[in-house]
């Protein structure tokens, strides 16, 4: 499986880290070792001192496909979960600077945290609310009506280059709001008003 992620999806976000808002969806993806599921802590790596949390609504792959037309793109996807794109801001903005593939600062391991996969048919994908609280206050809210490229944007797209397989995971992208964490913080993540996701930094 691959973890298709989305940058500067959501106009303020993009302003806040001082981006231009991007006219074709920004695509980079994180190897299936990044995944962190079950709850469980993230231990926080040694190579930064500025690691982030980004909140990100997640759609699960659902049927294979390439160049995926956007009038059937709805038929790919039917369970969405709460992910953390965790990021380390530090050795990030040192690899934008130089021009350099971000890898490193996005996709290492347990960078992706999930939550379990809710069904589509209980939420209007076009308008999934969504919180991270850190420590019990809240960090970031957002809403996928904001998404600068909609989900079915992001299949056709991302389809283009990468063949689509069940089991992929596309993470749309954070809104404003995103901070740093350090070790003893609890993150728990919410899709509208139900708690889905916990994560504590050790
Ligand atoms: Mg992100």
């Amino acid at each position: 499986m691959k973890i298709i992620c989305i940058g500067r999806n959501y106009a303020k976000h993009a302003k806040e880290l001082g981006n231009n808002i991007p006219l074709k969806p920004l695509i980079f993806m994180k190897p299936p070792t990044a995944l962190l599921i079950n709850n469980k802590p993230l231990y926080y790596p040694e190579f930064t001192k500025d690691l982030h949390f980004e909140a990100e609504i997640v759609f699960r792959i659902t049927k294979n496909g390439r160049h995926v037309q956007k009038e059937f793109a709805h038929k790919y996807y039917d369970q969405v979960a709460f992910g953390i794109d965790f990021t380390a801001r530090d050795l990030q903005s040192e690899l934008k600077d130089k021009g350099h593939p971000w890898e490193i600062a996005k996709g290492f391991d347990n960078s992706a945290a999930v939550s379990p996969f809710i069904n589509m048919s209980s939420l209007n994908e076009e308008e999934i609310s969504f919180t991270l609280k850190k420590n019990g206050e809240i960090a970031q809210n957002g809403n996928t009506k904001d998404l600068i490229f909609d989900i079915e944007t992001l299949i056709c797209y991302s389809s283009k280059f990468f063949k689509l397989q069940v089991g992929d995971y596309i993470f749309t992208g954070t809104p404003e709001g995103v901070g740093n964490v350090k070790i003893g913080d609890l993150l728990e993540g919410y899709i509208e008003d139900k708690k889905v996701l916990e994560c504590s930094i050790k």
